[in-house]
């Protein structure tokens, strides 16, 4: 009864400014420290409301280097029920085909499921492909920028509305299927301590690595990526000037600010 609905999160870099290897084309991560990457956190978080509307569990799923397990103790302290990290040294280096692969693998040695909910992307690498992939990979349904689900268990679908530029699509899917959420959507739970703690004591996080999957390694890592970084050019920051105008009259604060913009070379006189 209920839904069993499998969230991927992302385990990343605390920052928007991640330094790439010039050489080698990846993302150097070594020494910044690492969060869930925020706009799963909201993923998280649809998938809690769900669970309290309609019962059932929630498992959040991880591919990351073992530092990860962090990132999904988080998500049990904000009330996820389980965790699984896949990690392992053959799935370094993956491009994003590679990593929704592997993530495919898990979700379907988890086997048990209705609903995967990914967030909107991540932010430090921000291609927004995994869910797609993802659903592609086990040939479900996908829905991208989803805002809201309601649940139908007679009929074991969904109703999401997904949001456009100026308008909402509504769809009626049948389960199981994959949805990404909208970022901003709602704001995440904060955790609780004794949820928390439960991670470690009831041991709710596992590891697998590629043995623990029915996996092809060529498809996996470096190995089953066929994107390649040919060449990197960097954008020269530029400072900023932070300047303020403290001007309540409207008329008076735009006169400002356009003067502003001519100064600055940004609009034609
Ligand atoms: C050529 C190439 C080489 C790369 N090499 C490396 C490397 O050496 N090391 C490295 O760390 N990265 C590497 N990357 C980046 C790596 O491919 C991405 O981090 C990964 O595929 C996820 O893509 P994304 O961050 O754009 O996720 P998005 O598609 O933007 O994420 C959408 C959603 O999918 C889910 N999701 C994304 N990633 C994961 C995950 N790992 N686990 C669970 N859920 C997830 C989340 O819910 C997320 O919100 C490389 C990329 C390329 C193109």
């Amino acid at each position: 009864m209920g839904l069993e609905i499998i969230v991927g999160i992302k385990w990343v870099p605390n920052t928007t400014s991640v330094n790439i290897d010039p050489k080698t084309g990846t993302l150097i991560r070594e020494g910044i420290p690492s969060v869930v990457n925020p706009h799963d956190l909201t993923a998280v978080e649809m998938a809690l409301r769900l669970k309290d509307r309609y019962g059932g569990r929630v498992t959040a799923i991880s591919m990351a280097p073992p530092s990860a397990i962090a990132g999904l103790e988080h998500v049990i302290g904000m009330g996820v029920d389980r965790g699984i990290l896949a990690s392992d040294r053959v799935f370094a280096g993956a491009d994003t085909l590679a990593t929704s692969y592997v993530l495919a693998k898990v979700i379907e040695k988890i086997g048990d499921y209705d609903l995967i909910i990914m967030g909107h992307e991540t932010i430090d690498s921000s291609t927004a492909h995994i869910g797609a992939q993802v659903a592609s990979w086990l040939k479900l349904p996908y829905i991208y920028y989803a805002k809201e689900i309601d649940y139908n268990e007679k009929e074991k679908s969904i109703m999401v509305k997904r949001i456009l530029e100026n308008a909402f699509e509504i769809y009626k899917i049948k389960l199981p299927a994959v949805v990404s959420i909208a970022m901003h959507t709602y704001e995440p739970r904060r955790i609780k301590i004794s949820n928390k703690l439960r991670a470690k004591m009831e041991n709710l996080i596992q590891v697998w690595t590629s043995k623990d999957l029915d996996i092809d390694v060529n498809c996996a890592g470096l190995r089953g990526s066929p994107t390649v970084v040919s060449a990197i050019d960097f954008v020269p920051k530029v400072p900023r000037k932070n300047e303020i105008f403290n001007e309540k009259d409207p008329r008076k604060a735009a006169k400002w600010l356009i003067q502003k913009l001519i100064e600055e070379g940004l609009l034609d006189p």
